[in-house]
């Protein structure tokens, strides 16, 4: 069927999407969903800009990796008319990871929206083994979980949290920090964000420091590092014995220098993580139907204001953007 998208012509830049008619294909096992909002993540700039290389395809490309919809046909666990996030890893389902669980490292791993066409359109075809009914959940929370909420929920899952620990998070207003504060909190572990941003104080934390003045006594069970190689050193500096720490973006740089001894005399134990498994996504949807999460919405986009989207992304906007294809 044809519909509208926001499509880039080639790698170099959000001046090379145009929003126009675009043919969507049904493949098997696959239901049709109508997009009501759809985020703006660094996943989406990248590729876009090429600022990271990624195998994109098709090229032409349709971007955009985290999104939550309307079904528009019913199929084996989904009705018309229900709420549905996109879980954006492609898995085959079948390797020795899918058997596991463990979906997010799939053999044959990719992403919705970057190794296929994505969520900035009016409708797109998903597999229904990547959708997850959210009709209880309101749209700007269950539409930030798809990549901010199960990169944050798994990268916690990941260092083993038993209530009562405490957490360090690190970009703690970002897309995945301020789900890893509240996810951090709805797991009973005391939370310590790192921050400039003063309004962080209402989400009920132990502690809200700016980078440059986090105590230098405070001493943590783990640590989430989303920004990089320039604060590894600080990471370590900040966790105690045994201590554990995640780490999943590169946002002030990919290659750092580590004090091995630090880490075998600690014992410290330093784990990747990326996106996150559909039973992290189950498991997420639960806890959100738990626990009230708020997720702020900086500003709000047209599909065919793509560019202004984009650009506002570029900006260092302080908060989330989204881009609303169609009504709720
Ligand atoms: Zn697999």
């Amino acid at each position: 069927m044809k519909t509208e998208a926001a499509v880039l012509s080639k790698i170099g830049g959000p001046e090379n999407l145009s929003v126009q008619e675009h043919q969507i294909e049904k493949e098997p096992d696959s239901i049709l969903v109508r997009i009501t909002q759809a985020g703006v993540n660094p996943v989406d700039y990248n590729l876009m800009s090429g600022n990271i290389i990624y195998s994109v395809r098709p090229l032409p490309h349709v971007p955009g990796s985290e999104a939550v919809g309307v079904a528009e046909e019913s199929g084996r666990n989904v009705r018309k008319g229900d709420r549905v996030i996109i879980y954006p890893r492609i898995f085959d389902g079948t390797c020795r990871n899918c058997e596991k669980g463990m979906e997010e490292i799939c053999v044959k791993a990719g992403l919705f929206g970057v190794n296929s066409n994505g969520a900035y359109a009016r409708h797109v075809y998903v597999r229904e083994s990547n959708l997850f009914v959210v009709n209880h959940l309101e749209t700007d929370v269950s539409g930030a979980m798809p990549v901010g909420g199960l990169t944050a929920y798994h990268a916690l899952r990941r260092m083993s949290p038993h209530e009562g620990e405490s957490v360090l998070v690190y970009g703690a207003s970002g897309n995945t920090g301020i789900w890893a504060i509240q996810i951090a909190k709805a797991m009973g572990l005391m939370v310590f964000a790192v921050s400039g941003k003063k309004w962080l104080s209402e989400y009920g934390l132990e502690g809200v420091y700016p980078m440059e003045s986090i105590p230098p006594d405070l001493k943590v069970d783990m640590v989430i590092n989303s920004l990089g190689s320039e604060i590894f050193e600080d990471s370590f500096s900040h966790m105690v014995k045994g201590g554990r720490l995640t780490t999943f973006g590169v946002y002030t740089g990919k290659k750092t220098q580590l004090d091995i001894s630090a880490i075998y005399n600690n014992e410290f134990a330093v784990i990747g993580s990326t996106g996150g498994s559909r039973s992290d996504m189950s498991a997420l949807i639960n806890m959100a139907s738990k626990n009230k999460f708020r997720i702020p919405v900086e500003r709000r986009f047209e599909l065919r204001k793509i560019r202004e989207a984009m650009e506002a992304f570029k900006k260092k906007s302080t908060g989330r953007i989204v881009i609303e294809p169609s009504q709720a």
